[in-house]
């Protein structure tokens, strides 16, 4: 039995782990590679094994980086099954045909640009694709045993990250000798709003663990509630607009759950709330949908409004001229539109509207690959380039990382730290630097912990490298 490390490996996206156990050989998350110019071309290779000869994927939660090439390993004849949660099961018909939709207008977009002698740019798959990944998903119970082939056993349990996210258990036996790995999937902040905390585990012989934000710490939620509350502030005195470009799933409804709290502290009455994507209106009905796997005060809040929490002032834009219309809105618009790394959608008129505004404000709440325009705002550039216009980058950018749905090097370091005896721990999701400084963190507390490259190979039953390299 044996773990080879393949995507997610050395950066954040592309989630997938290579599980070979009793002759079967399962997956771990199949997520697209985001960000960079070279993730076009990356989710296109072959993978590094025969999909139609792999039994079953094993899925953390519905983000597009951990789900994303699910249709693309059943176009290319993986016809096994796709275990994950029932609130996983519900997020991800959203997602994947989000992305078959963004693939084809992109598809398009470059028909219409290319020579007519070029060959045409196919979609990396299609709704049809997506139609047929949904139909192989079963959803399993959280925290019940499931069995699927002598001797692998498995258990989801909560991450806490987003809805429907998980860390999974998975008991592995061969020649009589069992090995207990836990795959951390993407770990939330503890307390975080609405959802319930990453699940405390105590034992295992080797954990898999994400590493995205292993060398910081984000504010406290406090000060995060201050620091939100002062850019609302500002912006109003200014006149300006705020515009969040946030994840459809999770973001959006974390966000809206804190402006509903908070709504006479940060005068929000004076404001006009929009929630521009079609896609987080439906996710929101999703997570309404759930409340099971809520936290003691969101199902409070859940029992009191029986549906979304009302606020008299939010906007649902469902359509192209719903969202257009803000456009004409100079002042005191609060916008949270997609995509979350403002690599596309909606988010993107909106900044051709409001980015050379001095008064108007940016307001990153979630993780920006390398590559984005997320990313080049984080980094305040001078400029920016969108849909063929240079723009001089005026508006205000804040990075408000107590929104974040990853826990940071103290969560992380926490949510190790239940695990009795110290186990193995091989760190994934993460940029070098994050990795190595979480790395450091780890060996300090007693335990051991590598950072494999794609291609590197662990032998379970003995725990050594079999092939690649650790760093
Ligand atoms: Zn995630």
């Amino acid at each position: 039995m044996e773990i080879e490390f393949f995507g997610a490996a050395g950066e954040v996206t592309g989630s997938c782990h290579i599980l070979r156990v009793g002759g079967r050989t399962l997956l771990v998350d199949c997520g697209l590679i985001q960000g960079g110019h070279d993730a076009t071309r990356r989710n296109r290779l072959d993978f590094p094994f025969d999909p139609a000869h792999i039994d079953a994927v094993l899925l953390t939660h519905a983000h597009i980086d951990h789900c994303g090439r699910l249709p693309l390993l059943v176009k290319r004849g993986f016809r096994g099954t796709i275990y994950t949660n029932a609130a996983c099961r519900d997020l991800l018909p959203l997602l994947l045909r989000d992305t078959a939709d963004l693939a084809a207008r992109e598809a398009e977009r470059r028909a219409r640009r290319a020579d007519e002698d070029e060959p045409r740019f196919e979609p990396l798959f299609d709704l049809d694709d997506v139609e047929r990944t949904l139909k192989l998903v079963r959803a399993l119970r959280y925290d019940a045993e499931y069995a699927p082939y002598p001797g692998v056993s498995m258990r989801v349990r909560d991450a806490g990250h987003i809805l429907g996210s998980s860390s999974i258990e998975v008991s592995c036996t061969e020649h009589g000798v069992t090995k207990r790995i836990v795959f951390s999937g993407d770990l939330g902040q503890y307390d975080s709003p609405i959802l319930l905390d990453p699940y405390r585990f105590e034992s295992a012989d080797l954990v898999l663990m994400e590493s995205t934000y292993g060398d910081r710490l984000h504010r406290r939620r406090e000060d995060t509630i201050k620091e939100i509350g002062e850019i609302i502030r500002e912006a109003d005195q200014e006149n300006g607009n705020i515009l969040v470009p946030a994840f459809a799933v999770g973001r959006s409804q974390e966000i809206l759950y804190l402006l509903g709290q908070y709504f006479d502290e940060w005068g929000l009455d004076r404001w006009k709330i929009f929630l521009d994507s079609p896609m987080a209106i439906e996710a929101s009905k999703v997570y309404w949908a759930h409340a099971e796997r809520f936290d003691e005060e969101a199902r409070r809040l859940r029992e009191t409004f029986e549906s979304m929490p009302e606020l008299p002032n939010l906007r649902l834009c469902k359509t192209p001229q719903q969202s257009r219309e803000i456009n004409s809105i100079r002042t005191r618009a609060f916008i949270i539109a997609g995509s979350g790394m403002c690599n596309g959608g909606r988010i993107l008129h909106h900044f051709l509207q409001n980015l050379e505004r001095p008064e108007c404000h940016v307001m990153i709440t979630g993780f920006q690959a390398p590559g984005t325009l997320g990313r080049q705002l984080v980094d305040r550039v001078s400029t920016v380039r969108i849909h063929g216009q240079t723009l001089h980058l005026r508006a205000k950018v804040h990075t408000v990382g107590g929104l974040s749905a990853h826990g940071d090097q103290a969560d992380l370091l926490r949510w190790y730290d239940s695990f009795s005896g110290r186990p193995l721990v091989c760190l994934v999701h993460g940029e070098s630097e994050p990795a190595h400084a979480l790395q450091h963190k780890i060996d300090k507390l007693g335990g051991k912990a590598i950072v494999p490259k794609p291609g590197t190979r662990l032998d379970l039953a003995t725990m050594t490298m079999t092939s690649g390299s650790k760093t």
